[in-house]
């Protein structure tokens, strides 16, 4: 049976990056050696890089003022990685708390400078992205999680300020255009919509660096990782590797404008369910849906576990919602293709013929 993985993540990649990476994992490029064995000063590795790298360049068409560059640590890392090169102790910041990782965002940070949550959607469980805040304009800058993977909210506008935006985009990096010049770093851990999980991808506008004072532990630094191509220790080569394919294929698919034309339609099909379907309903405001992570319950709680184990008895993998909002949520990355999400709209519409 075909297995649809709607999981958070780790998540799904297109079937022919697992079919290229298992490849390399043998015998990488035909060099008899596989990439799981090679240095990674060597020739061949170097090219991955290389081209990692432009790829991140190219699919966000970064200005020449922003530098990219891959550390370890996920995203957890950045949330104290980030003040800590950005902000000085006596320096503020503005974060909005959107949900669990927005929250641990700021907690982190508060070691490292002085933190104004400017707003928070915590008293609705975080089921809606919060608007109309003022922002300090003396701050270094404005901290957003672009997409709430547990809640299933994402910003689908940028707040109005002068300050640069820095973006936790883990989980809808890549699916849709941004407007680059608003931000001063963006960073992600790859294993949502990049690729394998074990390295993270951080772009830093050039002016927010080399600001603070405070001595830098020489691997916290961006700047160690910047200046030695993301090759100062050996790097994670495995992820990288899959993040590079999982670029190529991204570029295919009509790149990141393509992505967002493709992710709007497969989003569209299942909220349209939701709406329609009387026995379901979504959990988060309309206007702050995501298009990654779809969550929705059931008008009838008692029913979720007979609709939940048809979905399993047909190939529906991961749709759990999680514990602290329940129900279901669809995680539907870049490379989930439509046909899978068709196949949960119409177990939806059997349901509601079965037990309506
Ligand atoms: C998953 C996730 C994280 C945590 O990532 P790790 O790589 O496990 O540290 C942080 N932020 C967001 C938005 C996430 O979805």
């Amino acid at each position: 049976m075909k297995i649809h993985n709607f999981s958070a993540g780790p998540s799904i990649m297109p079937q022919e990056v697992f079919e290229q990476a298992s490849q390399a994992a043998l015998n990488f490029n035909d060099n008899g050696l596989s990439l799981l064995e090679m240095s990674h000063r060597s020739k061949p590795f170097q090219e991955v890089m290389d081209e990692t790298h432009y790829l991140v360049r190219e699919l966000f068409n970064l200005p020449d003022d922003y530098q990219v560059t891959f550390v370890t640590g996920g995203a957890s890392t950045q949330f104290f990685q980030v003040p800590m090169n950005l902000l000085n102790d006596n320096e503020k910041a503005v974060y909005i708390d959107t949900g669990v990782w927005a929250n641990k965002a700021a907690k982190e940070a508060k070691n490292f400078g002085e933190i104004d949550v400017a707003a928070s959607s915590k008293d609705k469980n975080y089921s809606y992205i919060p608007k109309d805040y003022t922002i300090d304009p003396k701050a270094r800058y404005i901290h957003l999680t672009s997409n709430n993977t547990i809640y299933g909210t994402q910003q689908h506008w940028w707040p109005e300020t002068d300050l640069p935006i820095v973006c936790d985009m883990s989980s809808d990096i890549f699916s849709r255009e941004v407007p680059i010049e608003r931000f001063g770093l963006i960073y992600a851990g790859a294993q949502k919509n990049m690729g394998a999980a074990g390295v993270t991808l951080v772009i830093v506008r050039k002016d927010m660096l080399s600001h603070v004072s405070r001595v830098m532990p020489t691997m916290l630094d961006y700047r160690t990782h910047i200046d030695n191509g993301s090759m100062y220790n050996t790097p994670p080569v495995f992820p990288i590797y899959i993040s590079m394919l999982v670029m190529r294929w991204i570029k295919k698919m009509g790149g990141v404008k393509g992505m967002e034309v493709i992710n709007e339609a497969k989003a569209k099909i299942l909220y349209d369910e939701i709406d329609r379907n009387p026995l379901f309903k979504g959990t988060t405001a309309m206007e702050d849906r995501s298009r990654m992570n779809v969550c929705f319950v059931m008008e009838d709680p008692t029913k979720e576990e007979a609709f939940m184990n048809l979905t399993k008895a047909n190939g529906i993998s991961g749709i759990k919602g999680h514990r602290s909002v329940g129900g279901f949520r669809a995680s539907i990355y870049n490379a989930m293709p439509q046909s899978s999400i068709q196949v949960l709209v119409d177990l939806m519409q059997e349901f509601e013929r079965t037990n309506g």
